[in-house]
């Protein structure tokens, strides 16, 4: 073919300086788009041979290389696919599909990182060369019979330069010369990183040659089998080998090897796959070395096309080191982790790879939150995942129990974010009780008694256990609001902390009188609530209960105070009063003592101090002593042993 020279069509002296700003905060994209566009033409030529409209012998191994030779300052990437004519150079390359494209860079020219989308999706892939390279060149030969092969080359995108080419063999080879910018950001390292996170299963073999890498190993073998040669010379004079299969034998060629998966194991039907694929395919893709718990196979082809493997990975249930993977793929070709358009972000707790053929490769934001096969692709995973976790409790109770210590911070906190997950996990959903088993609401009732800690809670804990009540761990900073928010869904059910009135302990009332004098006298607190109890003999013989509801709105107030809301002319006292009650179990002889004593002149200030130090004592057991308080309490209990030692 004649030479010619020509200028890319439409307004790129506009567009160029745009798209190399965006791409600056995401340049590894040129190469996933040149190795896509390479896996495209592959795909397209596999595709007609099965129309029966190009022909291609039957043992044809398809391939992508990527030949990277740093001391030329080049990066290439080859395929053997369809190729391109002249004309077609012409039309998809020169001719840039740009309707839209120009008012959308307008639009958004100011957003950067918004927009890294934009590139392949109006078919600019090809340009995002220019970023690294200061000249890039085109040599092609279309699988048509009889086709010429044709090169292309441009300094900037803009002005380009069509000819003959040398190729001779079917496919397409992009030349790179790299900008200095280019060879600052392109070293054999970096490349392997990109063709790992883009390209790691795409479906056709890629492999990359660091031709100065090879050049070295081949020389240090020939100097190798020279000197071998050599000494051999000197010990046998009759035998000496030819040079070549020396030097190929210390090269040690290992069997050449792709640098990607082209079968990834979600494409796979799962009645083929075992456990042991599941964790290798696991630890290989996200680098976790902890064996997941379980996962879900997606595998659906209608009424949309989805493929995948979800995974509920080991977490030690700190929200914030839940930091899951959800990678997206498009037809093997990755592009983006955790879109949350598509993955609802509770669910960004699971690892996982999903294949979506029907999305575009290149997609922006505001595409996926209008599209319906996003929000359908949503729900569906969300479906499967409340139907994993269900046929588990179903099924396997027992190590689904096991699961919970890992999984219960990711079910609750999806509970309370999609109400479609909670409608499907409420009935499964397990608490764990002080004992260490697990038990639903249902089997709970409707009252539920926790404790945000067993250990400080002990003494309350075990009253409740004496009454016969299940008490359940609440120890997630989740878990607050998880209760208010189960409170808010079914009305019917109420959490009580164990410190709460639990109901149904009514003493015998009729010392109350001189009793409450006694202990208001003692504290110096004029309205302290108190209730006798009989609570038993073994039971302490003070505690203090605390209303669920004032409780919480204490709770409320100290978030109030943190985040700094509360003015001055706010009483919060009023606003958030505190209703604690100090019990006094009457089955213990200690109060009959005291109050006792407190009908004798002579003991009675002995008895207020001894009731002082009960209250005190309850409030310790309560986790309510102020630093102060407790000084002064820790200060008289010392005075008490010494007293007691005295006599
Ligand atoms: P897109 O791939 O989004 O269409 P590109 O700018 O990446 O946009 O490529 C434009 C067109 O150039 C492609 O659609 C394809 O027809 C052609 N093309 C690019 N690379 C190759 C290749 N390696 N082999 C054959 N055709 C190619």
């Amino acid at each position: 073919m004649q030479t010619e020279h020509g200028t890319v069509s439409v307004n790129t002296e506009n567009i160029f300086p745009i798209i190399r700003k965006w791409l600056y905060s995401d340049q590894d994209i040129f190469l996933r788009e040149l190795v896509s566009n390479a896996t495209d033409a592959i795909a397209k030529l596999k595709r007609l041979a099965i129309l029966g409209e190009a022909e291609i012998p039957e043992d044809e191994s398809y391939r992508i290389d990527v030949v990277y030779d740093s001391a030329a300052g080049t990066l290439a990437i080859q395929d053997n696919g369809i190729g391109m004519t002249a004309d077609e150079i012409r039309t998809y390359i020169n001719q840039i599909a740009f309707s839209g494209a120009m008012d959308f860079v307008e639009k958004y020219k100011e957003k950067g990182a918004e927009t890294t989308g934009i590139i392949g999706h109006f078919g600019l892939g090809f340009y995002s060369a220019f970023m690294v390279a200061d000249n890039v060149r085109i040599d092609t030969l279309s699988f048509r019979s009889g086709a010429e092969a044709a090169s292309w080359e441009s300094e900037d995108g803009m002005a380009y330069d069509m000819g003959p080419s040398e190729r001779q063999a079917r496919g397409t080879t992009i030349t790179l010369t790299l900008s200095e910018d280019g060879k600052k950001f392109i070293t054999t390292a970096k490349i392997e990183e990109i063709l790992e996170k883009y390209c790691n299963f795409m479906p056709f073999p890629i492999y990359l040659k660091d031709v100065v890498a090879e050049a070295a190993k081949a020389t240090a073998a020939a100097e190798r089998a020279e000197k071998a040669k050599t000494e051999q010379a000197d010990e046998t004079k009759d035998v000496t080998p030819d040079d070549d299969t020396l030097v190929d034998e210390l090269l040690d060629e290992a069997p050449e090897k792709p640098v990607n998966d082209t079968t990834p194991l979600w494409l796979k039907d799962p009645k083929d796959c075992t456990d042991e694929d599941y964790k290798v395919f696991f630890r290989k893709t996200f680098k976790d070395y902890r064996d997941p718990l379980f996962w879900i196979h997606l595998n659906i082809d209608y009424p949309f096309n989805l493929k995948g493997i979800l995974y509920f990975p080991k977490t030690d249930n700190v929200y914030e080191s839940l930091e899951g993977r959800i990678k997206i793929y498009y037809n093997q070709v990755f592009v983006a982790d955790n879109i949350k358009e598509i993955i609802p972000e509770f669910l960004f707790l699971l690892k996982g790879a999903l294949d979506c053929p029907d999305l575009p490769l290149n997609v922006s934001r505001s595409f996926l939150q209008n599209d319906e096969y996003v929000s359908k692709l949503s729900s569906h995973i969300i479906r499967k995942v409340a139907d994993k976790l269900n046929s588990l409790f179903k099924n396997e109770r027992e190590q689904f129990e096991k699961y919970w210590q890992d999984i219960g911070v990711f079910a609750r906190y999806g509970m309370m974010r999609d109400d479609k997950f909670y409608d499907k996990v409420k009935d499964i959903a397990l608490y764990k009780t002080v004992d260490g088993t697990y038990k639903t609401q249902a089997e709970l009732g409707e009252a539920i008694h926790y404790t945000p800690d067993a250990n400080k809670q002990i003494a309350y804990v075990e009253r409740a256990k004496a009454r016969g009540l299940t008490v359940v761990v609440m120890d997630h900073e989740l878990d607050n609001h998880f209760m208010s928010f189960l409170e808010y869904k079914n009305h019917s059910v109420k959490f009580k902390r164990v410190d709460a009135d639990l109901g149904g302990e009514q003493g015998d009332e009729s010392h109350k009188e001189a009793i409450e004098a006694l202990f208001r006298t003692a504290t110096g607190k004029e309205k302290l609530a108190i209730k006798l109890m009989s609570l038993g003999a073994d039971a302490l013989p003070a505690m203090i209960l605390e209303s669920e509801e004032a409780r919480r709105m204490q709770e409320m107030r100290k978030q109030f105070e943190r985040i700094g809301s509360s003015d001055d002319t706010m009483d919060l006292d009023s606003l958030f009063p505190m209703e604690q009650t100090l019990v006094i179990n009457q089955d213990q002889p200690l109060v009959a003592r005291l109050q006792a004593m407190a009908e004798v002149p002579a003991q009675k200030d002995r008895a207020a101090e001894l009731a002082s130090h009960l209250y005190d004592l309850a409030r310790l057991g309560h986790g309510s002593l102020a630093a102060d308080e407790l000084a002064a309490f820790l200060k008289r209990s010392a005075t008490l042993l010494q007293d007691l030692a005295n006599q």
